[in-house]
């Protein structure tokens, strides 16, 4: 098998140098085990914390181990009687283009009901943070203004299409043109900011939400969301899923004091970890799959292609490479 490995920990921005390849031959299965090629594999934002070791939500990588994360897989050998051969697989698995796992963690997927990129995607992870995110911390009420940054991001994506459906007045924030025509084209938003080539975001804001902020969807914060706490309507909602403008500063960010805002608004603010709603997982999937059949939600992914350039799919998340779920197709079943 091919392995990732973490080579050593990124000083801010991670580079190449940061990863290493290597190649050796997998043990024989034992009694209970699969034998697992890889298929599709997930690149995400939040693998850049578990790069570093300092004190975060989910345990570090260590260092000359294989990088973890979302994969869909492929049972090409079984030993364990409730994997047949061919089954299709989704879980959390090791950057190896084959794996041994003795079956824990494993998410049987149907191959038919939807493409198989979905499961790491939309109907997923990034799907499930969008839909919990907003629906349980945002709670959007017809005719309310939702903000979202990293808005044409594999969780923003999800999440303006959902205000949509809920009958909210939507502002992404996102990095090019491209975005800005897809997010108010294809995906319905009502207007777009692109943050690399606006002056005066605040001012960009302002106009684009005249009735103030009811709901901010945060992922990326610093100064884009700067620029959005001063827009905030009374009892506004604040849901601080994800600050990717921060995961590679070497120095304490500082920025405005927001809890006067927060305070006269009487605004709620509060972080979440998608884990945090894992029993109602199950509901979440099915009310997205649902959407997606209606073609409600609309999705889109960025695949690249080859084992080989994973490292480099990664790195494009930081340099806004990707519209919609970024994933690496690594074999076919
Ligand atoms: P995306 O698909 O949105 O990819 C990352 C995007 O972030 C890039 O395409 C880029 O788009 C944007 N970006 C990169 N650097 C910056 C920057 N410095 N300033 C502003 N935007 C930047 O990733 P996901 O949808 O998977 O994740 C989105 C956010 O949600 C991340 O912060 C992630 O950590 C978080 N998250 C949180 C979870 C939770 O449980 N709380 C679970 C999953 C994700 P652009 O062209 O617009 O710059």
């Amino acid at each position: 098998t091919r392995s990732i490995l973490l080579n050593s920990r990124p000083q801010g921005m991670p580079t190449q140098e940061n990863f290493k390849f290597t190649e050796e031959d997998l043990p024989e299965l034992q009694e209970g085990e699969v034998l697992l090629k890889a298929l599709y594999v997930s690149v995400d934002p939040y693998m850049r914390g578990r790069m570093s070791d300092a004190k975060s939500y989910a345990a570090p990588y260590k260092v000359h181990e294989p990088i973890m994360g979302g994969i869909v897989a492929e049972v090409v050998e079984s030993r364990n009687n409730q994997y047949k051969k061919g089954t299709i697989v989704e879980g959390r698995l090791p950057w190896q283009t084959y794996s041994i796992s003795q079956g824990k963690g494993l998410n049987v997927i149907d191959p038919d009901l939807a493409p198989l990129g979905y499961y790491l995607g939309v109907l997923g992870m990034p799907g499930l943070t969008a839909y919990f995110g907003l629906l349980r911390i945002g709670d959007p009420k017809e005719g309310e203004t939702v903000v979202v940054s990293g808005a044409a991001g594999a969780v923003g994506t999800v999440v303006g299409q959902i205000a949509k459906i809920k009958g909210c007045r939507v502002v992404g924030i996102a990095g090019s043109d491209d975005k800005m025509k897809y997010l108010q084209g294809k995906l319905g938003f009502d207007e777009a900011i692109n943050y690399k080539t606006t002056d005066n975001i605040a001012a960009a804001l302002e106009a684009a939400c005249p009735d103030g902020v009811d709901i901010y969807f945060d992922n990326v914060g610093g100064e884009i969301s700067d620029a959005v706490y001063p827009l905030l309507n009374n009892f506004a909602r604040i849901a601080v899923c994800g600050q990717i403008s921060l995961y590679n500063t070497t120095t304490q960010p500082t920025g405005p004091r927001v809890e006067p805002i927060l305070l006269r608004t009487k605004s709620l603010m509060k972080g979440f970890i998608v884990g945090d709603y894992a029993s109602d997982f199950r509901q979440g999937v099915k009310e997205l799959a649902a959407w997606v059949k209606d073609g409600k939600l609309q999705y889109e992914q960025t695949i690249t292609d080859g084992f080989d350039q994973i490292p480099d799919a990664f790195l494009g998340l930081f340099k806004g490479e990707n519209t919609g779920k970024q994933l690496v197709h690594v074999a076919d079943p």
